[in-house]
């Protein structure tokens, strides 16, 4: 199994897992062209897809997906939170066929054995995922306001892991944004702190893990230093051994 990001950051989310000839989009936060632009750079055809799966209907993760969905004649997979949620986004004509997801039980998609699991985030039903291909597991977290203990329960074991490290608190605390959006952002449903998602971390079995990359990265609240500060604290490892998903790059593939 391979994995790599087309981009990550409040302008955008996208990931694709790919396992034999089995290729995934995990979100599509791109308009089509950039997100065909996006998988060039990773030297994927549109064509070569299977499926889109999203994860709550914030634009950052579900712009593109309806019409990607549609050209390509691919499925969709989400919640039934994130369908209600997303229906402003399906193309006025022509069909694109939507999968409901219960958030507790696992599905298979081709070679890829996937299993959704609920987080709180200001959204209907969001809903984030683990990926494995019977043997290699890749847990990814994104958009969650805590690290619960079901997150953890989830999590645990990975072989490789793309893990959200929004802001760093202080800096929001002392940062741009607004009163409001400063409580949205650092609050129980918005997105997770470097320090958390370092708490986070320490608590999992790591012993398999081979890949982390930190996500979702605020691009005024937050810096790639700082995110790898917290994540190679918590593993006891170099800091170059953290990973960064960039909003304009994302990250090339890694395999596990
Ligand atoms: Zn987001
Ligand atoms: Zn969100």
């Amino acid at each position: 199994m391979r994995f790599a990001s087309l981009g990550s950051g409040s302008a955008g989310n996208s990931m694709i897992i790919e396992q034999a000839d089995t290729r995934l989009l995990l979100d599509c936060g791109f308009g089509l062209k950039e997100t065909i632009k996006r998988l060039e750079r990773l030297e994927v055809l549109p064509e070569q897809l299977s499926g889109v799966l999203i994860t709550h209907e914030h634009d950052d993760h579900a712009k593109g997906a309806f019409k990607l969905a549609q050209k390509l004649n691919i499925p969709v997979w989400l919640s039934h939170g994130t369908r209600v949620m997303t229906a402003r986004y399906l193309p006025k004509s022509g069909a694109v066929t939507l999968h409901e997801i219960d958030s507790h039980t696992p599905f298979s998609i081709g070679d890829l054995e996937v299993t959704p699991y609920p987080v709180p985030h200001d959204a209907r039903e969001p809903t984030q995922f683990t990926f494995t291909d019977g043997q290699a597991k890749l847990g990814v977290l994104t958009d969650a306001g805590n690290a619960t203990p079901h997150i953890a329960q989830v999590l645990n074991g990975c072989d490789a892991l793309v893990l959200e490290c929004n802001h760093d608190l202080s800096m929001l605390q002392t940062g741009p944004y607004s009163y409001a959006l400063k409580k949205r952002v650092g609050g129980q449903l918005g997105h997770l702190e470097n320090s958390h998602a370092a708490a986070l971390l320490a608590q999992l079995d790591t012993t398999k893990l081979k890949h982390i990359l930190a996500a979702h990265l605020s691009a005024k609240n937050n810096t790639q230093a700082l995110a790898k500060q917290a994540l190679s604290a918590a593993l006891s490892c170099e800091n170059d051994w953290i990973g960064i998903a960039t909003q304009s790059e994302g990250f090339a593939w890694r395999s596990c």
